[in-house]
């Protein structure tokens, strides 16, 4: 017979405490997306110190990335991946704490540091209790703030020999939800994002006579109208959709006796399911061609080249480039993945609520086949994620631990029954 695990699944309260330590530790010194080295060498300094052996570990994974192997692999027996963010956000930190961040301009502000311990003391409770069928894999994840570690880890040569497809799940905390609350959902759970990138050139000219040069002024106004609209028609979309614009620039500033030649208008579209952003993407499309607009970017979606490429606003004289960046698709839970988090949650005695809607914030867990992501709830008064204010409750690191070694118990569980 298997040993199980106890109720607690084998996680002791020192494992806990140096798992706090650390985490307040990586808060005193956060890494930037695609900056990473100096926390995984911290993490695998503390995994190797609690008796992982190096032969587990495997670095350069995705650039920054790191992945810690336990079992033994066996073709009867599917391995199961359990990840977490490991980066921090180029956010000065002003909460009034000890272990306040070191790095001007740099803080955790979404709880990586947490995330990243939580992980680690599934990793030191793994030494104890090694996994009776197949493997565990950790994964610990860089640059999630910038949507890419996700893609990078899954390109690496190194993650298909290790993790292959096995189901991989991952949590977030959130804040406002009850502490400890187990938040799940089938299907949707976090929405689907993209970031749009706008670059309108015209021609300088002295600002007493602009009428010589070309301003892309009105092409920047319209564009930011045209794309403020959008979200008015949300109900062609079936679900929210939201449009930000984060970010808009005309010509220097103080030049005012320039006429200026070049604009950029940024924007974020944002929709519950993946065939809500191919729609909103197409509305944008549509919407493009209506300003001044002569070029095409190579980069840019074809959908929304083929649109634009039809503009017909040379004669405007100003020029248009646009690309798409930061795409996030949304993350879709397999059902049966949710079934597993929610007996988890209750073994590991939490409560477990399923969301209605999806979560208007994405992740880039969900470039992962076969994901399943679930939120820890962070409690009612803690600061919003990215807040300046924000700090990951210590109390989460042996609850989200208890619900990955829980799903790690229900999995080794359900493959033991034919036996
Ligand atoms: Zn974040
Ligand atoms: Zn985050």
């Amino acid at each position: 017979m298997t040993e199980m695990l106890s109720s607690s699944f084998g996680l002791t309260h020192t494992t806990i405490q140096q798992c706090l330590e650390l985490r307040h530790e990586l808060h005193l010194n956060p890494s930037l997306s695609f900056e990473e080295k100096p926390t995984v060498d911290r993490i695998v300094s503390f995994l190797q110190a609690g008796g992982v052996s190096a032969d587990q570990l495997h670095r350069l994974v995705g650039g920054c990335g790191l992945l810690a192997v336990f079992g033994t692999k066996k073709t009867e027996s599917p391995s199961i991946c359990f990840r977490a963010d490991i980066d921090a956000l180029p956010i000065n930190e002003m909460a009034g704490i000890p272990w306040a961040s070191t790095v001007p301009n740099v803080s955790h502000k979404c709880g990586h540091d947490g995330h990243t311990a939580i992980m680690c003391a599934v990793a030191l409770t793994l030494v104890q209790h090694p996994p009776q069928h197949g493997q565990v894999i950790l994964c610990f994840q860089p640059s999630e703030e910038r949507g890419e570690g996700a893609k990078l880890m899954r390109s690496d040569p190194g993650w298909d020999p290790l993790v292959g497809s096995a189901p991989i799940y991952g949590l977030h905390n959130i804040p406002g939800a009850p502490l400890a609350a187990v938040l799940t959902r089938r299907g949707v759970f976090a929405s689907a994002s993209r970031g749009l990138n706008i670059r309108l050139e015209g021609r300088v000219a002295h600002a007493a006579t602009p009428e010589k040069g070309c301003s892309p002024v009105l092409a920047m106004t319209g564009i930011i109208h045209a794309l403020l609209g959008l979200p008015s028609m949300s109900l062609a979309f079936g679900n929210a959709c939201k449009v930000t614009v984060v970010h808009a620039a005309l010509g220097t500033p103080d030049a005012f006796g320039t006429s200026p030649a070049s604009a950029v208008v940024q924007a974020t579209l944002r929709t519950h399911s993946n065939e809500d952003m191919v729609h909103l993407t197409a509305q944008v499309a549509h919407l493009l061609p209506s300003v001044p607009t002569v070029h095409v970017d190579s980069t840019v979606m074809p959908i929304m080249a083929i649109r634009i490429g039809s503009g017909l606003a040379a004669a405007h004289g100003v020029t248009m480039t646009h690309s798409i960046v930061d795409d996030f698709p949304a993350q879709v839970n397999d059902p049966k993945g949710v079934e597993l988090v929610e007996r988890a949650a209750r073994a590991a005695g939490l409560s477990t609520e399923e969301l209605a809607t999806p979560f208007a914030w994405s992740e880039d867990f969900s470039n992962y086949p076969r994901g399943t992501f679930f939120g820890l709830g962070a409690g009612p008064t803690c600061p919003p994620l990215h807040d300046l204010q924000y700090d990951f409750p210590d109390e989460l690191i042996a609850h989200g631990a208890r619900v990955f070694l829980g799903i790690l118990q229900q999995q080794q569980q359900q493959q033991q029954q034919p036996v």
